[in-house]
């Protein structure tokens, strides 16, 4: 048994890694051999070592950092890699691959909280941590310098920070050895939190991992197996998804993953047609391989995309106006085929847009809502915005999260509509956001021209952008759930007005403490 708050000694710590754990269950790892490229032949595989005992021992969850100010001391040591023996280096890249997988697919959650210049190896053991933290300090910078040195980056680094920062950042990130500084890796999604001072750090890093160990263990550790795996590799990867539903047998299986964006699926059509159309049709095959088309039960996210009458039932036609929507039509209809010529509980889960606190910023609610909370809080003067008259159905995530479940849950296998039944414009929405921080909006202008004016101050707190403009729109949406309340008895519970002030009030909260969040 663990025996928390104290140093765990040489057994586990030899002589570059010492970790502490603390009272709560959570080992601090720091790496400290002295040299700032470490990464060597010795720490690996104690690092693996490690890790491993802490993990038979029950720690809770782990943050890595370094001994030295102002560098994340985890750079690949270089010169193990020049003039040595092809055994010597193989074994060193064999190593590195184990520490990666290792500290990759840990059960308990890991922090990195980096302190400075990551670079190289920095940068990867920063990757395979679930939440990174970084000292926003000028020296500091992240990213991966082994292209320049002639190195290829491995396959696995790559995908995942693919995932962190996407396709198109991350071949030009890894094509030029870019390196980042605390800000911009903040924004391209490489680091999730920037702290001010490196006491600050250890604590919110501390913070982080407490939050998360809230979550049980087996739901993390299988939610984290499926984001991971899952997010990259699903749609272009069958071998891995027929080996993860093979491993976890599921009973019931939510395709939810996707490329989700609509905007951004006319950038990047053809991942988007790979990942939320071809992507389905892997895991609808995984599930036979496994040999579990008669057990399991399969949820795939349809979209209110696909359709552009209003009101929109399970029978309106199909009509999709973006790339997105033309690779949902094609799971809706390979999930329905499955369905029928497999036996397969499989159902379409047709769902309105459905917002909360969780939302991407880049979806419109939460671009108001966190726009809101920053001009409230005197950080941001204005929103910019594109379609204000375009309307959507909006209801509460949790609220259809309940009704997917319940579609499993059902006699007979069939697709369902999932809305409030009622559709509100964009400019609404913006009032409605505004009216939680006591602020009336009037409209001015037309077109691009419009704004809209803080009816006290005068002050304009909305522009129109060009740039949020849509090649192709879909100018209204509104779902009819009759079906889901007759058949489910499922209806949407929390109003578009809770639901907006639940939004605004939690983005405040977070401006409070984080004022980049
Ligand atoms: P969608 O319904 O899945 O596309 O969800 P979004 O939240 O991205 O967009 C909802 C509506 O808001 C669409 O009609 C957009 O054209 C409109 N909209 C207006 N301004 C913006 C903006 O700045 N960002 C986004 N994402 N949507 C905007």
């Amino acid at each position: 048994m663990l025996r928390q708050g104290v140093r765990l000694s040489s057994a586990i710590a030899r002589r570059a890694t010492s970790i502490d754990v603390d009272a709560l269950g959570v080992a601090t790892i720091t790496l400290d051999n002295g040299k700032v490229n470490m990464m060597d032949r010795v720490l690996m595989p104690e690092l693996i070592d490690g890790v491993k005992q802490c993990a038979k021992d029950g720690v809770k969850g782990f943050i890595v950092q370094s001994h030295k100010p102002n560098i994340f001391c985890a750079g690949l040591d270089i010169k193990q890699l020049h003039d040595k023996p092809r055994d010597e280096m193989e074994d060193f890249w064999r190593l590195l691959q184990d520490s990666w997988f290792t500290l990759y697919n840990l059960d308990q959650p890991m922090v990195a909280a980096v302190n400075g210049a990551a670079i190289a190896g920095g940068c990867l053991i920063a990757c395979t941590a679930d939440r990174r933290l970084m000292l926003r300090n000028t020296k500091g910078k992240i990213g991966y310098s082994a292209p320049m040195l002639g190195m290829v980056t491995p396959t696995f680094v790559m995908s995942t920070f693919q995932s962190i920062v996407g396709n198109r950042e991350a071949e030009l990130a890894l094509g030029t050895a870019r390196l980042y500084n605390a800000e911009e890796a903040h924004k391209a999604g490489l680091i999730d939190i920037l702290a001010d001072n490196p006491e600050e750090l250890h604590a919110l890093a501390r913070k982080e991992v407490e939050q998360m160990i809230k979550i049980p263990n087996q739901a993390r550790a299988i939610t984290k197996k499926l984001i991971r795996v899952i997010k990259p590799k699903l749609k272009t990867d069958s071998s891995c998804l027929v080996k993860i539903i093979n491993k976890v047998r599921p009973d019931e299986v939510y395709n939810l993953a996707a490329q989700s964006h609509v905007q951004v699926s006319f950038d990047l059509a053809e991942y988007t047609a790979d990942v939320d159309g071809t992507g389905t049709l892997r895991l609808l095959d995984a599930i036979r391989t496994c040999g579990l088309e008669k057990s399991v039960r399969f949820y795939q996210a349809s979209t209110s995309e696909i359709v552009q009458e209003v009101p929109q039932s399970e029978t309106t036609p199909f009509y999709p106006r973006s790339p997105y929507a033309c690779a949902k039509v094609y799971s809706y209809w390979i999930t329905v085929n499955y369905r029928e010529s497999y036996g397969i509980f499989a159902v379409n889960g047709i769902l309105f847009n459905h917002e909360s606190p969780r939302r991407g910023y880049a979806f419109v609610t939460r671009k108001v809502t966190r726009g809101v909370a920053k001009i409230s809080l005197g950080l941001q003067k204005y929103i910019s915005l594109g379609n204000l008259d375009s309307t959507r159905d909006w209801g509460h995530a949790k609220d259809y999260v309940e009704g997917m479940w319940l579609m499993l849950q059902a006699e007979k296998p069939t697709d369902f509509v999932l809305a409030t039944g009622k559709t509100i414009s964009v400019r609404t929405m913006v009032e409605e956001a505004f009216r939680n921080i006591n602020v009336e909006i009037h409209w001015k202008g037309c077109g691009l021209e419009e704004e809209g004016i803080d009816a006290e101050t005068g002050e304009t707190r909305v522009r129109v952008d060009p740039k949020f403009f849509r090649p192709a729109e879909v100018d209204a949406l509104l779902g009819d759930p009759t079906k889901a309340k007759k058949l489910l008895g499922w209806e949407a519970k929390t109003s578009f007005k809770d639901l907006i002030k639940e939004m605004v009030e939690h983005d405040i909260q977070m401006m409070k403490e984080n004022p980049n969040a």
